[in-house]
């Protein structure tokens, strides 16, 4: 018998055939003008984006993370200040306050969504203003996993405690919420452009969003080494944040067919829906929104189960993956800096959460074989 399709978590290179044609156009032409900072590609990217998100202002920066850093930057935030995030999330997140001598302050998350819990983040914003050591500054949302965090809650929240807040949006570009493309819910929106988000470049990329003209202004100057109106004036301390032309050439390509993408995933989406739901906790989605399914992860009852499932789906060729096998406050790194209450849910879902593969390329039969594995051990 012939050995099973190997089915990857994620599929790159299968995607490129969709587009393959534009991106030699683009790359073709980068290589002849040879403007490879900063050159015509990436203007033309931050106006596409800008209107596909309907927000005023894209700023194309290195990377997620550095978007996330350039936004706190641009705000002050430094020691003494408190930077209310989501336990559950990628260490970026966490790690961009810290670099500014500010304090992470974990938050706990919604048990069904994933998404950060707001009333968890009214309790722990009360407590930090309790304890007087630190001043509430601004809140990092996530939208975990291609859905958008419930940014109407958190509004009202981040309005009335007088937060900034900051969008990390690395997973979930393109995704809705209450017909609003992510991108304006927030003060400044952060997105990832790594090759595995659902708009990936072929290296690290990202790129900032925001309404507040005042604000690009300072983004665009922070990307670049805090410059003023000429390149030589240094107005303020930056650092090399800038979106490479070659990696916003890739995204032009993509983009021709990132509607498509998104169509195919969220029917692949639907279908694990369909053909899991009576095997796992498939995951809910977040009222009035769409996502753009960066990741699909289900419960499994706890974590030995799970890492039977994931050993029986790696002999049929099935690729898994634990995102996040730990919250934050239980990394080594992060651990000295959390002394709030406990984070259960987050603890909880780090226990039994495992993602599944999720690209174009996933077909009914694979999720029919993925559900006859789980049969199996479950
Ligand atoms: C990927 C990711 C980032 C960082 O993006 P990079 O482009 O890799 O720097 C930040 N936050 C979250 C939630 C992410 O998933």
């Amino acid at each position: 018998m012939d050995a099973p399709r190997r089915l990857p978590l994620f599929d790159i290179k299968a995607e490129q055939a969709g587009f393959a044609p534009e991106l030699r156009r683009r790359l073709d032409a980068v290589l002849a003008h040879c403007q490879f900072i900063l050159g015509p590609e990436v203007a033309e990217l931050e106006e596409r984006l800008a209107a596909l998100s309907g927000a005023r202002h894209c700023i194309g920066i290195s990377s997620g993370t550095d978007a996330l850093l350039i936004a706190l930057m641009a705000e002050g935030v430094g020691k003494g200040d408190a930077v209310f995030l989501p336990a559950f999330t990628y260490t970026a997140t966490a790690e961009v306050p810290l670099l500014l001598g500010a304090t992470p302050v974990f938050v706990d998350i919604d048990p069904r969504t994933f998404q950060i819990d707001p009333a968890d983040l009214r309790r722990r914003i009360a407590a930090v203003r309790m304890a007087g050591k630190l001043l509430p500054r601004a809140l990092i949302g996530v939208d975990l996993f291609g859905q958008p965090a419930d940014w109407a809650s958190l509004g009202e929240i981040v309005r009335a405690e007088g937060l900034f807040s900051l969008d990390d949006c690395a997973q979930s570009f393109g995704a809705t919420f209450r017909n609003r493309r992510l991108g304006t819910l927030a003060d400044a929106t952060a997105v990832s452009f790594f090759p595995t988000k659902p708009l990936g470049g072929y290296g690290d990329g990202g790129a900032l969003f925001t309404e507040s003209d005042d604000r690009a202004a300072l983004y665009r100057s922070l990307r670049s080494h805090g410059e003023g109106t000429t390149r030589y004036e240094v107005l303020r301390i930056g650092i090399n944040g800038r979106l490479d032309t070659l990696q916003a050439a890739v995204l032009l390509a993509k983009l021709t067919g990132f509607d498509a993408a998104l169509a195919a995933r969220e029917r692949i989406a639907r279908c694990y829906d369909r053909l899991l739901s009576g095997l796992v906790k498939t995951p809910a989605r977040v009222p009035d929104s769409t996502s753009v399914w960066a990741i699909y992860s289900v419960l499994l009852p706890d974590s030995e189960t799970r890492t039977r499932v994931q050993v029986a789906l790696t002999a049929a060729r099935i690729g898994s993956n634990i995102y996040y096998p730990r919250p934050l406050h239980r990394q080594p790194a992060y651990a000295a800096h959390h002394d709030g209450p406990d984070l259960p849910v987050s603890d909880a879902v780090a226990a039994r959460i495992l993602a599944l593969p999720m690209h174009p390329g996933v077909e009914e039969p694979d999720i029919e074989r993925i559900a006859e594995v789980l049969r199996a051990v479950l």
